[in-house]
């Protein structure tokens, strides 16, 4: 399995001379399967920068969503290979009703929000309902999990069948005051023993509590979860968008330091676009 992120950051692109090491555009990563199989996790504006690395040709991508906000759909119009008609875009369920409803109708391309509308769209999107809450997708098996914020966000794992896994959890707060949907504890099985976790990781303690309730997590929490799941790295990802690339050096090197003392064998990464990570078979 091999995964590269192609945008890292959270709520809204932050380009800019101070961003431009780590990079300004929203949450997309790239998931390629053993057989072959193309997955993005999100369609923020990182969707873009895939898009324009992708061949013309007939191509089939299965898109999964962890939720419908702005930084996390807003590279959909703009993903080159919406507009060839050779290609096939899978989109999965959504993690509420509200948002299956926006998915049907998508609002991005109404005639308020885009200059061209969802019947011009030359490529084929297909809506799959899978039933429950995993599916089969290539050669992988692909799990989800309800995530704490507000609106509802879903996370995925992803098991290829040669035992590499990875584990996505965006948008999350992990000690959110009131309306827990899902516990650390039980985050921590679902990401447990995964080759890479890659987490909502917006926040540093000194945000706090202005942004209690906002839907991310601070970086301390990331680390106690890492803790408890044990993948074998950890991705910090999601990052604010005021946050500097030194900044984020620096969160990088104490969230290091302090999994060396608590969990060892876990390697840590402050995720950066353009990364990709190989994840050997097991
Ligand atoms: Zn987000
Ligand atoms: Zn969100």
């Amino acid at each position: 399995m091999r995964v590269t992120f192609h945008g890292v950051r959270g709520s809204v692109p932050a380009p800019g001379p101070n961003t431009a090491r780590y990079g300004g555009n929203t949450s997309c990563v790239e998931v390629e399967l053993g057989d072959g199989t193309r997955l993005v996790l999100d369609a923020g504006t990182g969707l873009r920068e895939l898009g324009k690395l992708m061949a013309p040709g007939p191509t089939r991508v299965h898109l999964l969503l962890s939720h419908t906000h702005w930084d996390h759909v807003l590279g959909l119009p703009f993903f080159g290979p919406l507009w060839r008609k050779e290609t096939e875009i899978v989109v999965y369920p959504l993690a509420s009703e509200a948002q299956e409803r926006f998915r049907q109708t998508v609002t991005l391309f109404d005639p308020i929000h885009f200059p061209i509308g969802l019947d011009d769209i030359p490529s084929t999107i297909d809506f799959t309902k899978p039933s429950g809450d995993v599916w089969q997708i290539g050669s992988a098996q692909v799990s989800r999990i309800l995530l704490n914020h507000p609106g509802g966000a879903q996370g995925f794992r992803i098991v290829d069948d040669d035992g590499s896994s990875v584990c996505y959890l965006t948008d999350n707060e992990l000690s959110a005051k009131t309306g827990i949907v899902t516990p650390l504890d039980e985050l921590a099985r679902f990401a447990g023993d995964s080759d890479l976790l890659i987490h909502d990781s917006q926040y540093i303690k000194s945000d706090m509590p202005a942004k209690v309730g906002w839907g991310h997590s601070v970086v301390d929490d990331v680390l106690e979860l890492g803790k408890l799941a044990r993948p074998k790295r950890l991705a910090l990802f999601h990052h604010d968008p005021d946050r500097t690339d030194d900044a984020l050096d620096a969160i990088g090197a104490a969230a290091e330091t302090w999994l060396q003392e608590f969990a060892p064998e876990c390697e840590l990464s402050v995720a950066c676009e353009g990364d990709t990570v190989e994840l050997p078979p097991r």
